[in-house]
């Protein structure tokens, strides 16, 4: 009767994410192993200029070796330091925030919008104070903002507006590609378990020349041209100024060879991750299930995350659920336990859970299925089959 009995125990496990790593990409490292270059230069040079050429607007592209230096590097050109308070969502990953505090600012948690999980523009305007000087908004799980809301509102407070883009490769929002907007700047993740991945990295992008100046400078030590333009300058190799206390935050040649890579199936990569989501979407719909929020017309959504959220019509609560899966050889995960529950952030801002409704309403009922782009359709079946076993 029940044909999921026959499903062999040693079915291999299904992870909820994996990177997609070909031997273009495997050939690139080889190149640039080979090339006695393996720190920053051309090849980091070239995957700037590809990223750049992919968003056709996005103004100047910065590689950094992750997406937490490259939102550090940004708070400081723009100037963000102690006294001064940012804004974020509490339903984010830690890295948002505690970028904030390596400059001796104070971030400001605040809810999430219940529908879209995405920072509530409502709540962003109700935390503006006397010292607010940005907001940092973060495209959950891949689905943009509300920024024509948040750009109007920054606009008339006079905030910077940073976006946390680590899941919105590719995002677009009402026809533009996320990195092209009206923010100040915007940062990409390229981990291991994002879009694409160059193992650790990140790209910031900015259109205001003094930011991006500022931004390469600290990127490599506050020095005044990089270990390439050195190699390649007129000027004595040996020769060099140091102008600022910079941090060591540049994206290696090795890394920049899979980020080329990588960036070329970009758009395949897309088209099966949206497969698979429309296929989730299809398969759950049955079931007692708040699924993903989609984007309105004109717009796309990345699906870095597939999440669900199980409503009290479920007969299992979400660790139960996660459990009876993980026993099944299913992985997910939780995208995120809300920083006002993780004990730094709740400790030392005094967060209390119920200041954030629809984050706790989210977070205990939430999991990320699995969702990357070497998934069969077959592998998905399985993982729908045991979804419905674990709820029944
Ligand atoms: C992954 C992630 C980051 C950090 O990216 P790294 O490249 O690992 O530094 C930041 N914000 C969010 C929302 C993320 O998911």
């Amino acid at each position: 009767m029940d044909d999921r009995s026959n499903t062999p125990t040693t079915a291999p496990f299904i992870p909820f994410a994996l990177p997609d790593i070909g031997e273009e990409e495997i050939a690139a490292v080889v190149g640039c192993m080979r090339s006695g270059w393996v720190t920053t230069g051309p090849i980091s040079k070239k995957f700037e200029q590809a990223f750049g050429a992919y968003l056709v607007n996005g103004g100047e592209t910065i590689a950094v070796n992750s997406a937490t230096a490259g939102l550090h590097l940004a708070l400081e050109a723009l100037g963000i330091g102690p006294g001064d308070e940012v804004i974020v969502p509490s339903l984010t990953f830690t890295a948002t925030a505690e970028v904030v505090r390596y400059l001796g600012a104070q971030p400001i948690f605040v809810d999430i919008d219940p529908t879209t999980l995405n920072i509530s523009p409502l709540a962003i305007e109700a935390a503006i104070g006397p010292r607010t000087r940005a907001v940092i908004p973060v495209h959950y799980a891949g689905l943009a903002c509300d920024m024509d809301a948040i750009l109007e509102l920054a606009k008339r407070h006079h905030l910077k507006v940073i976006e946390d883009a680590a899941h919105a490769f590719p995002t677009r929002y009402r026809e533009r590609l996320v990195g092209t907007l009206a923010s100040d700047v915007v940062v990409f993740s390229f981990y291991a378990n994002k879009t694409m991945t160059t193992g650790e990295g990140g790209m910031v992008v900015t259109r205001d020349p003094v930011v991006a100046q500022r931004i390469r400078l600290m990127r490599i030590h506050g020095i005044s041209s990089d270990a390439f333009d050195r190699y390649v300058s007129k000027k004595p190799a040996w020769y060099y100024e140091v102008v600022a206390a910079g941090f060591k935050y540049n994206l290696t040649d090795i890394a920049a060879s899979i980020g080329i890579e990588q960036l070329r199936k970009i758009d395949r990569f897309l088209a099966r991750r949206e497969q698979l989501a429309a296929r989730y979407d299809t398969a759950l719909s049955c079931l007692p299930f708040i699924l993903p929020p989609h984007p309105q017309s004109g717009s796309n959504h990345a699906w870095h995350l597939y999440v669900v959220r199980l409503t009290e019509k479920a007969n299992r609560g979400r660790d139960e659920m996660i459990g009876r899966l993980s026993e099944r050889g299913i992985g997910t995960s939780v995208h995120f336990i809300p920083l006002h529950r993780q004990p730094y952030w709740r400790d030392r801002y005094g967060l209390r859970n119920e200041q954030f409704p629809a984050a706790e309403q989210a977070y205990q009922s939430m999991l990320s299925l699995p969702l990357y782009t070497r998934m069969t359709d077959s592998d998905q079946e399985r993982v729908i089959d045991e979804i419905h076993a674990a709820l029944s």
